[in-house]
């Protein structure tokens, strides 16, 4: 739902999605085989040093999206560039490269870290999967990884996962991703399973991370109020497709597409000053199921707005700011009039 850009040129660009598909197959009732859309088009890009915030509820297609990205499995169509690398048509010694480059941290460290392991050598494998230095000086690295994110490699070193707190474990997915230096970490849900207090200290650790490692991020969550802590720019999802993208603090204080304001309506209100004038428009009902997806704007069957072109025509994107673009026959704001150009990003359209 937002479009082709002239930013996949731009050198501040470090990760550029257009119109990027992924197919699945699921078994009917009868057996039968249906194929749907999980990604039904998405286009954005991330900027070098930035924090890119992708939300939407759970089932809308996030993970499908990242990993698509990172090519497991590879898109059914669009295309990947990263740091000028086409990711879809890459080399295998290209790949290699870019599994270094481009690294991820999942919701649950228990499961995503190998039990019978000792943390230093969890933290040591991808060093020695990609051959990086000898064993005194990955031992070094491991100890020095440790330390960055939080925990003293003489006391929890030696210990395996079952020994550490779900915080302490995650800091150690971390340092794992982190060891090959990586550019670019997607973190999907990164927090998402931590309780509150440790989701703060855990987002403080990605915060202070970035600062000195100048790493970029794409942070998932369905949760809106830890994307808004970390990003400087959203992408909202819905239904496999983007339907607003822009800066985070535009997006939250002043949404433009009905969805949006449906998500931050159902937010706890922390901060009465933050909240106010955000119209309460929660959406009703469940997302439907990417194996039927409505005609028309995929939000139309929860939207308070929904007329009949919405059943009928795509919205196509809009742009409502700098840098800020919705896709919405009835947005809740009027868009800007930018005469001859065409509206940016999130284009499910090729
Ligand atoms: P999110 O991360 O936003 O919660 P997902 O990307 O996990 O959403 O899922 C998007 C849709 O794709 C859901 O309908 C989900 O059931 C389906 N899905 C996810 N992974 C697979 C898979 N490997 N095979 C088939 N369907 C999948
Ligand atoms: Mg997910």
């Amino acid at each position: 739902m937002t479009g082709e850009g002239t930013a996949a040129l731009n050198d501040d660009v470090l990760l550029t999605v257009r119109n990027l598909h992924q197919t699945y197959e699921a078994k009917g009732a009868r057996g039968e085989r249906n194929r749907f859309q999980a990604v039904s088009g998405i286009s954005f890009d991330v900027r070098r040093g930035e924090t890119f915030g992708l939300v939407g509820e759970s089932g809308c297609g996030k993970s499908t999206a990242v990993r698509t990205i990172l090519q497991a499995p590879p898109p059914t169509d669009g295309t990947v560039h990263f740091d000028g690398i086409d990711v879809v048509a890459a080399s295998g010694a290209e790949r290699t490269a870019l599994r270094r480059r481009l690294q991820m941290v999942f919701q649950d460290p228990f499961s995503s870290l190998n039990p019978r392991w000792r943390v230093e050598r969890l933290v040591a494998e991808p060093l020695a999967v990609h051959d990086v230095g000898d064993r005194a000086s990955r031992s070094e690295r491991v100890s020095e990884l440790l330390e960055l994110v939080g925990l003293d490699a003489a006391v929890h070193g030696r210990r395996r996962p079952h020994e550490l707190s779900g915080g302490q474990c995650q800091r150690v997915a971390i340092a794992r991703a982190m060891a090959l230096d990586p550019d670019l970490l997607f973190c999907d849900e990164a927090v998402s399973a931590l309780d509150v207090s440790v989701q703060a200290q855990i987002l403080n650790l990605f915060a202070e991370l970035k600062e000195s490692l100048s790493v970029t991020y794409v942070f998932i969550s369905h949760d809106l109020s830890v994307v808004e802590h970390v990003s400087d720019r959203v992408g909202v999802m819905y239904l496999g497709k983007l339907c607003e993208t822009g800066p985070a603090t535009q997006v939250y204080e002043n949404p433009a597409h009905p969805y949006t304001a449906a998500l931050l309506s159902a937010l706890p209100v922390a901060d009465p000053r933050l909240r106010h004038g955000r119209r309460r428009v929660r959406p009703e009902g469940e997302m439907p199921s990417p194996l039927r997806p409505p005609s028309g704007c995929r939000f139309r069957t929860r939207c308070p707005r929904a007329q009949e072109i919405c059943a009928e025509v795509e919205p196509e994107p809009r742009v409502f700011g700098d840098d800020h673009t919705a896709a919405c026959h009835f947005p809740l704001r009027d868009p800007i009039d930018v005469a001859g150009q065409v509206a940016v990003t999130m284009s499910s359209r090729p």
